[in-house]
């Protein structure tokens, strides 16, 4: 049996909010040029919008803080403020401390100001992704128990409970569904996944993770008659607080 989702590349998302074309597409294919997918929008209401849909893929926003429709600032305070913690990484010509300052509080994980080298947004990018990718294995570290829906998982203990039922998980295991069940209902790339359970961005084999996937979903969901673990064909699994 092959998973159709193994043959398709690992991409990590980016949504570029920018309403100033030429800058919007300097960057958009500059990230392009660097692997990543990215989706261009103009508007800050309609960011927001697409950011707060239940399959909001993307696991990065570039967000210029100057927009039409809601400002930068208001969307990432939304955001933070509907539990969306997708990083964001503020764009301004603004680049006074207070300004800076005004970013930060409103829950933007780092802040850029314009004009900037293409090689530095790069660089802060790989920051950002690296850091969501390292707080899955803080929690994993500090064995956290973790709660979605009637699944919960005690990852020192190594084992899950679909409600009073206990479920005993190898390591990596433990390590893969822990890092799902933190960005429940959230699309976790697939090298967040590999990062998390193997110390690496790339997994020992392209299959790999689809194999341990696929032995999760035979003790946490399939006794169960639930469906909770999708995959996101070209992205990575998504773990859903709740399931049919
Ligand atoms: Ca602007």
């Amino acid at each position: 049996m092959v998973d159709p989702d193994t043959t398709a590349r690992d991409s990590v998302r980016v949504m570029v909010v920018e309403d100033e074309p030429k800058l919007a597409e300097i960057v958009a294919r500059a990230l392009a040029g660097q692997g990543y997918d990215v989706d261009v929008v103009n508007r800050g209401d309609d960011a927001l919008r697409r950011l707060m849909a239940p399959q909001a893929p993307w696991a990065i926003v570039i967000l210029d803080r100057m927009l039409p429709g809601i400002d930068g600032l208001e969307v990432c305070r939304l955001l933070r403020a509907a539990g969306n913690s997708t990083p964001v990484l503020m764009l301004t010509a603004l680049g006074s401390v207070d300004d800076r300052i005004d970013g930060l509080d409103g829950g933007a994980n780092d802040y850029l100001p314009k004009p900037f080298a293409l090689k530095e947004l790069y660089a802060r990018i790989r920051v950002l992704l690296r850091a969501e990718a390292i707080t899955a294995n803080a929690a994993v570290e500090a064995g956290a128990m973790l709660n979605v829906g009637d699944l919960s998982l005690d990852v020192e203990r190594l084992a899950a409970f679909r409600g009073d039922e206990r479920i005993e998980l190898r390591p990596k295991e433990a390590a893969i569904l822990a890092c799902l069940m933190e960005r429940a209902d959230r699309v976790v790339p697939r090298w967040v996944i590999h990062e998390a359970a193997w110390g690496d961005v790339d997994a020992p084999s392209a299959n790999d993770l689809d194999v341990h996937i696929g032995r999760i979903r035979n003790k946490v969901d399939k006794p169960f008659d639930r469906v909770s673990i999708e995959t996101i064909r070209g992205a990575g699994y998504r773990i859903r607080s709740e399931t049919p």
